[in-house]
């Protein structure tokens, strides 16, 4: 099957799943959107209140700002993937719970990884971070590259955590202006993509390369 239409079955499957309790409060699901073929995969947390209306990923004040972050490096949000671990608003946009996370990452998510193929994963906040990182403070390894199966995996702040706190934007905004000499390195160590690579396994990190 071809990526854009292996993406879209997965949004057909997320859009009437029932697997984990989050199902109960959607309006929309959020199964995320962008180039099939995207060098570049942004995760975030989960759908909030508008994400949950428009069933489109960061809408909200987040989306503003990541899209602010975007244009820094001359990126339209539409040259990239965005989506969540969890693709069904958490009530009250309370932290999704463990297995919430588990069930909508393994079935949804690491399939997303696998078709789209990115060079790069953005993780967006702590929750994405741990599907790649154990046991690591977002506080120590934010803007810092790792690999893991393969790929490069770059922890960022959540820009709805940094948008109200100067220090935190600071840092996503430095952390951002280092992404296009990664991206460019990526682009010539593998300029053609290799589609058959496996995904991700939440097991952790091959190796932690830090540039
Ligand atoms: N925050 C997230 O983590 N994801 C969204 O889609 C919106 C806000």
């Amino acid at each position: 099957m071809e990526p854009a239409d292996k993406l879209q079955e997965i949004a057909k499957q997320v859009s009437v799943c029932t697997l984990c309790p989050l199902h109960r409060g959607r309006k929309r699901a959020v199964p995320g959107e962008g180039p099939a073929a995207s060098e570049i995969l942004f995760i975030g947390e989960g759908p909030g209140f508008y994400e949950n209306e428009q069933g489109r990923p960061f809408v909200g004040a987040a989306g503003k700002f990541l899209e602010e972050l975007l244009e820094s490096i001359h990126l339209k949000r539409s040259d990239v993937f965005i989506t969540n671990v969890v693709k069904c608003r958490p009530p009250g946009n309370r932290d999704p719970l463990p297995e919430e996370i588990s069930t909508c990452t393994g079935t949804y998510l690491f399939d997303q990884i696998e078709t789209i193929n990115p060079g790069v994963i953005l993780t967006l906040g702590r929750f994405c971070m741990g599907l790649f990182l154990r046991d690591a403070r977002i506080s120590s390894v934010h803007g810092k590259p790792l690999t893991v199966n393969g790929r490069l995996v770059v922890p960022m702040f959540h820009p709805a955590a940094a948008l109200h706190q100067p220090a935190l934007r600071a840092s996503i905004v430095d952390d951002f202006g280092r992404l296009p000499v990664l991206i460019q390195n990526i682009k010539k160590a593998a300029p053609a993509k290799q589609p058959e690579e496996p995904a991700p396994s939440p097991h952790g990190p091959e190796q932690l390369s830090l540039f």
